[in-house]
């Protein structure tokens, strides 16, 4: 799926025609080559505190150039700010005004973290306004970047220490290519669970992973990186789609299951295929039927609802009660904007979306009992097959209207899938993670 737009804008003649006119000037954003994850230039860490030292010390080990003061005339590649320490709104100034006297420094799709503690655990009504500042500052910074770059969040529980391996995880995320399409988001890190993987590069290696709907769009997309990251990939997808389920899979290596997820026996097969403990389930098949609700047909309502969310319960629940997990059980759920902000003539789809993201929030305790974790991720505007089929005026409306300016690709959410699902990760738990270019409509 092609963005003509975003062709003639980022490199042709049209470019400065765009700004002249004020029109939006998306760019090609830069997203993540094997070996090339973190941001070349220097890093700025920015914050008093031993975190931030803690923070410089750690990028140091990555073998980044930081500063901890802007130096003047030198281009950044990211900008780390820690607020760790606020205990009122008064504190909030000092470097948040520091990051913005270095934003004009800041490469194209350069990265902006702010790091904090959670406001829901504060001490004092002044804690917790300071912290929930960080989150609205961070958010409408994300509204302000320009030419690719993002702002994002990392939120610490109490007791969660700064070296946590989801604290490091969530900060390699972020700086690197594979957050490309998410902005003005928050990665909140629950606890110290989780580890370093023996080898960065396959941070996967070792695990089986079942994507569901493998055969096309993003779910393709999510086997080729889970398999890149080092996963033996099970396949799954409806028979009409062997086909294409069978290409797939002689790329990645993997095995072709041919179910329709619905099935009451689709956990017990997928089960069986697999052939061995299942360490990676993504749950990513999932169906539009668009109607306004005035116009719904029944069957247009239950399909969605039982392809999308039913279905979801069915294989977690069937998984997890025939023990088919192995010991650190990864379940990643597809969700979607639509489910958060609603969506018109998508009752059905938002029912079902919003639906995932309560099952993933509730599932939450018990697969942390079982050594693991459940989380959504929820795409916004994606080129796919699925958002060809929109009309050609409310597709090119709903590609600008992201802080980004531009729609998603499948594999910026294989990325946030991949980076959930391993190791490192293990810290969080329960949450939803948007990968949207921070649309405009919604929370
Ligand atoms: P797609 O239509 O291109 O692919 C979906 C795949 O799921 C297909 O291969 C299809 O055959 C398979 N599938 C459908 N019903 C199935 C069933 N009952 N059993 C087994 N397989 C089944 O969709 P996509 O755009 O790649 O979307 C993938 C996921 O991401 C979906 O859950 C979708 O709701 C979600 N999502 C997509 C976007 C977007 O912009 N494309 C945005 C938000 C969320």
């Amino acid at each position: 799926m092609s963005d003509k737009y975003l062709d003639l804008v980022s490199a042709g003649p049209l470019k400065r025609v765009a700004g002249t006119l004020g029109l939006p000037r998306p760019v090609r954003l830069k997203r993540y080559s094997q070996g090339h994850d973190l941001p070349a230039s220097p890093v700025l860490v920015l914050g008093e505190s031993a975190v931030a030292d803690g923070t410089a010390e750690t990028l140091l080990d990555w073998g980044l150039e930081v500063r901890r003061h802007a130096v003047p005339g030198e281009r950044l590649g990211g900008i780390v700010a820690v607020f760790d320490q606020v205990e009122k709104p008064a504190d909030l100034g000092d470097v948040m005004l520091a990051v913005g006297g270095a934003l004009r420094a800041l490469e194209p799709s350069g990265r902006v973290i702010t790091v904090f503690r959670d406001a829901d655990a504060s001490a004092s009504p002044a804690q917790a306004a300071a912290r929930r500042g960080v989150d609205g500052a961070t958010r409408s910074l994300a509204h302000e970047m320009r030419a690719g770059a993002t702002a994002n969040g990392i939120v610490l529980a109490e007791g969660v220490a700064p070296v946590a391996p989801s604290v490091l995880g969530a900060l390699r995320f972020l700086l690197s290519g594979r957050s490309a399409y998410v902005s003005g988001q928050f990665l909140h890190i629950g606890s110290e669970a989780g580890g370093l993987p023996a080898d960065p590069s396959r941070p996967l290696e070792g695990r089986t992973a079942v994507v569901t709907g493998a055969a096309r769009g993003i779910g393709a997309e999510i086997a080729r990186v889970l398999h890149r990251d080092g996963a033996r990939i099970i396949g799954v997808d409806v028979v009409p789609a062997s086909e294409s389920l069978a290409a797939v899979m002689n790329e990645v290596q993997g095995t072709a299951v041919q179910l329709d997820i619905t099935a009451e026996d689709a956990a017990a097969k997928i089960a069986k295929a697999a052939r061995g403990p299942v360490d990676i389930l993504v749950n990513n098949a999932g169906i539009t039927r668009d109607k306004l609700l005035a116009n719904m047909k029944p069957e247009q309502w239950h399909q969605v609802l039982d392809v999308n969310v039913q279905a979801q319960l069915q294989l977690n629940a069937g998984l997890l009660e025939a023990g088919a997990f192995g010991p650190e059980p990864r379940i990643i759920g597809l969700a979607s904007t639509s489910g958060i902000a609603g969506n018109r003539g998508q009752t059905n789809y938002a029912a079902s979306k919003a639906g995932v993201i309560g099952l993933t929030r509730a599932s939450a305790p018990e697969l942390a009992g079982a050594g693991g974790t459940i989380n959504a991720v929820a795409p916004g505007f994606i080129e796919t097959e699925m958002t060809a089929k929109m009309p050609p005026v409310t597709r090119e409306v709903a590609r600008r209207l992201s802080s980004l300016q531009q729609g998603g690709l499948p594999v910026d959410v294989a990325e946030a899938i991949a980076f959930l699902a391993a190791p490192q990760a293990g810290g969080i738990n329960g949450t939803v993670l948007r990968v949207c270019g921070q649309n405009m409509v919604g929370a």
